[in-house]
This record gives C-alpha cells, sequence and structure tokens, in this order.
C-alpha cells in the first residue's frame, strides 16, 4: 500500500470469478485455451472427413477395382508360380481348388469351403480382416483371393492422425510463444494500473506497439496526466484556501476578545480554535509533501516512542510496549515523529471499545529496517476502507468521527511524515479483529534512508 497523494486507493470487493487462480483468470490463458480447442476440433474434424468420408469411398472404389483384376488374373488360369509373382506385386493371396490340384500363395489363406460356411472368423482376427473374391476358373477350378485392405487402411489412418497430432502440437507451439509476445503491451498495461491503483501517480507505460494495444497504453498515460494534474489541482484549492481562510480567523479571534465573555462566545471560540487547528494541520500537510520542514537528525527512537507511550499509559484502554529493541538509531525528525505516535495512540485511544484490552507496539528490526506495529483492540477498520484511510479527510464512519472530533487528517499526516523520512505507514487488520498499524523507518545504508 503506497497510498501518496488522493483518492485511487479505494478497494473494491472483489467479483467471485477473481476468487479462480489467476493464471486462469488471465486472458493469454483463455486464448491459448481457445486455439487448442480448435486444433483439437480440426483434428476431429479432419480425421472424421477421412473416416467417414473419404474411407468408406476409397475402400469401396478399390474394392470394385480388386472384383476386376481378379476376374481378369483368374481369367488368365494362373498357376502356383505365376500367382505367386502377380500376387506379391500387389499384396494379394491367392488359392486355387479344383481339376489341376489345390495350392496356395500364403500358408494361413482359408479354404474355399471356409469362406463360404462363413467360418473365417473362428480362424483370427488378421483373416477376418481381409476382403476376399470367390472366382471361377477357366479349367472348371474356384480361385480364392484374399487382399489386406482393411490393414492397410489402419495404417493410413494412424499415419494421419500421428501427421495431424504433430501439426496440432506445431500450432500449439507456435501459437503459445505468438500470443506471449503479442500479448506483453497488456501486460505492461496491467502492471501499470496495479501500480497506479497502488498510489503510484507517477506510473508512465512504455508504448511499444502501434496497435489498439498501444493505443490503449497512450490513453492509459494521458489518463494518469489527467489525475496528476486534478490531484495537484485539488491540493492546491486547499492550500489556497486554508492561507485564505487564516486572516478572517484572526480577525475573527480579535472580534471575540473583544466581546463580553458568555457561554456562546466561548463556544464560538472553541469553534475558531478548532479551525485553527484544521488549517495548521492542512498546512503543515503541504509543507511535508513538499519535504520542508523536516529537521533530520540521527538519533534513537526509542526513547521518543517510550516518552509518546508514557502519556498515554493512565489513558484507557491504556499501552504496553510488548517486544522491544533497546535502541534503534534512525535519521528522523523527533518532532515528526513523535507526532505520529501521538496520531497513533490517540486514535486507538478514541476509538477503544469499554471492553478493549491495552494498545501493543511491538519493535522489530529487519535488516535495514525498523518496524514498528501498533495494535488495537478496537472496531478494526474494514477490508475495503483499508487503502483509503491515509487520505485527507476520509473517515470510515463519518457519525462515529463526529462524536470523537476527528476530521481525517491525523493519518494522512502520519503518512506524509513517513514518506518524508524514506518509510511508510500501512495498516492491516489483525487476529484480535481491531487496527494494526505498521511504521517502517529505513535505517542507516537503507535505500531511501534520508
Ligand atoms: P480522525 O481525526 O478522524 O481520527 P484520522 O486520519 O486519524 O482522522 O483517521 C481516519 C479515520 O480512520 C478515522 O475517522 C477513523 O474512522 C479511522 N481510524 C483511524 N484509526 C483507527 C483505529 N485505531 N481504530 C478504528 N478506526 C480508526
Amino acid at each position: 500500500m503506497n497510498n501518496r497523494d488522493g483518492c485511487l486507493g479505494a478497494s473494491v470487493r472483489a467479483p467471485a470469478s477473481a476468487r479462480k487462480p489467476r493464471a486462469l483468470r488471465s486472458v493469454f490463458t483463455k486464448l491459448v485455451a481457445i486455439m487448442v480447442a480448435m486444433a483439437a476440433g480440426l483434428l476431429l474434424l479432419v480425421a472424421g472427413f477421412f473416416a467417414f468420408i473419404v474411407g468408406p469411398n476409397l475402400h469401396s472404389s478399390i474394392d470394385e477395382l480388386l472384383r476386376d483384376y481378379t476376374r481378369h488374373l483368374a481369367a488368365t488360369a494362373p498357376d502356383l508360380a505365376t500367382a505367386k509373382e502377380r500376387a506379391a506385386r500387389v499384396n494379394l493371396h491367392v488359392r486355387y481348388e479344383g481339376p489341376a490340384g489345390a495350392w496356395s500363395t500364403a500358408p494361413d489363406m482359408p479354404t474355399i469351403d471356409e469362406i463360404r460356411r462363413g467360418a473365417v472368423a473362428q480362424r483370427s482376427a488378421v483373416l477376418l480382416n481381409r476382403n476376399y473374391y470367390l472366382v471361377p476358373g477357366p479349367d472348371g477350378g474356384t480361385y480364392l483371393f484374399g487382399w489386406s485392405l482393411g490393414n492397410r487402411m489402419n495404417q493410413i489412418h494412424t499415419a494421419l492422425v500421428a501427421l495431424l497430432l504433430g501439426v496440432m502440437i506445431a500450432v500449439i507451439v507456435i501459437t503459445y510463444f505468438t500470443l506471449r509476445q503479442l500479448l506483453q503491451p497488456l501486460k505492461r498495461l496491467n502492471e501499470g494500473v496495479d501500480r497506479l491503483s497502488a498510489g503510484e501517480l507517477d506510473v508512465v507505460v512504455a508504448e511499444s506497439t502501434h496497435d489498439e494495444f498501444g493505443r490503449l497504453t497512450e490513453a492509459f498515460n494521458r489518463m494518469v496526466g489527467r489525475v496528476q494534474g486534478m490531484i495537484a489541482a485539488r491540493d492546491q484549492l486547499l492550500l489556497d484556501v486554508s492561507h485564505e481562510l487564516r486572516s478572517p480567523l484572526t480577525r475573527m479571534k480579535v472580534a471575540l476578545e473583544l466581546m463580553p465573555a458568555n457561554p456562546r462566545r466561548d463556544g464560538m471560540a472553541a469553534d475558531v480554535t478548532e479551525m485553527e487547528r484544521m488549517i495548521a494541520e492542512l498546512l503543515e500537510l503541504e509543507r511535508l509533501r513538499s519535504g520542508r520542514g523536516l529537521e533530520i537528525v540521527r538519533q534513537d527512537l526509542m526513547p521518543i516512542l517510550r516518552d509518546v507511550v508514557a502519556t498515554f499509559e493512565s489513558t484507557a484502554p491504556g499501552v504496553r510496549i510488548v517486544a522491544a529493541k533497546t535502541e534503534i538509531f534512525a535519521a528522523i525528525d523527533a518532532e515528526k515523529v513523535r507526532t505520529v505516535f501521538r496520531n497513533l495512540l490517540e486514535n486507538a485511544a478514541k476509538y477503544a471499545r469499554p471492553e478493549s484490552r491495552p494498545v501493543e507496539i511491538s519493535v522489530r528490526q529487519e535488516d535495514n529496517t525498523a518496524v514498528i506495529r501498533v495494535t488495537d483492540d478496537g472496531p478494526g477498520i474494514p477490508e475495503s476502507e483499508i487503502e483509503s484511510v491515509f487520505e485527507p479527510f476520509f473517515r470510515v464512519d463519518r457519525s462515529r468521527s463526529k462524536n470523537t472530533g476527528g476530521y481525517g487528517l491525523g493519518l494522512s499526516i502520519c503518512k506524509r511524515i513517513m514518506q518524508a523520512h524514506g518509510g511508510d505507514i500501512s495498516l492491516e487488520r489483525n487476529r484480535r479483529s481491531g487496527a494494526s498499524f505498521i511504521l517502517t523507518f529505513p535505517l542507516e545504508g537503507a535505500p531511501g534512508a534520508p
């Protein structure tokens, strides 16, 4: 969470489809799935076309031709040697039974009687898979021709399916890499949108193509520019209004001083003081944004934290430091850091419930970063508002804040102070259902340390 400046951080509840794994939700996966489905469909279509249309037609044409050929062959009354020589050329098997005896070009050829009785099925699947032609010879004998058409067709089918599978795999691989390349701009745009929604307003996405993605990227960059402009204008307006209000407020204060003391005057004076405080905080917010007004000194964070904690120990629900380093040296502006600790503890006390346990503070050091976690036991902040609480004037529940007297500037000041130190403040819901604010300070040598 890095919600620097404005209204971009409000998170929206994720739709049900977002609960699917990220890979299944990506356009890339969907396009690859469509291509695979199309390739598989095409494969089935081609295979079906061959199996149900080309195959049977081919089969019957070949059958017709073979019938003619066997008749022609039988008319020449071939003997065993001629039949063998002819049969080898076209993969035919021949059997003869008649006045010239009985012979066969292949030992497994069924007898003519077996063919007539339809008894081939009991012998073997290979024999059954052949086409048989019974043709009378000129000498009164009978020729039986057998041709393995089915087996040949199966071989052709297998080769065809293997070829189509190879083509399909090649198509999928080429599609995968082409789509990956093609969708690169979309991926970059997506990252840009993520960064923008996390509050990085200076994001610029590189325009690498001139197609729809290129135009989309250009429009996105333009939109970011406009958002930056709008936020700058909003900040400027706040600043100008704050400046302008200072003089009339001073005049009102003087006028109130001159009025005779009475409860109405005291009420108005309190209102004027509150307005003055709000204006002072707004001006402070602006000064921090431009990085002005910070007096950075390398010093120990812990005494500052202990001091602030001490002032809240007797305020309900109380505070305790549960895990702490003895000292943590960082380059900080002590007064500003004190303001951050005080704001967080004031909020924890303001929003505490009667039964709330004491606020817990833990201090850890992770590599080059000091991490301070302030955990309370109050009502917490709804998940959907977590990104927005650091925006100026944001209040989770306006009626709640009215009772507690806040106007939503405390956390945005904390954010600016932490960012001016090169650190950050973020928020989590904790297991006690309250809020956990996490402060990070870069220590000496860490990137971003002042
Ligand atoms: P305020 O002056 O209104 O407290 P802040 O900027 O400090 O302004 O806080 C913004 C809003 O965040 C508050 O109005 C409140 O609704 C919510 N909030 C801040 N701290 C807590 C907390 N510890 N527990 C619950 N809600 C909180």
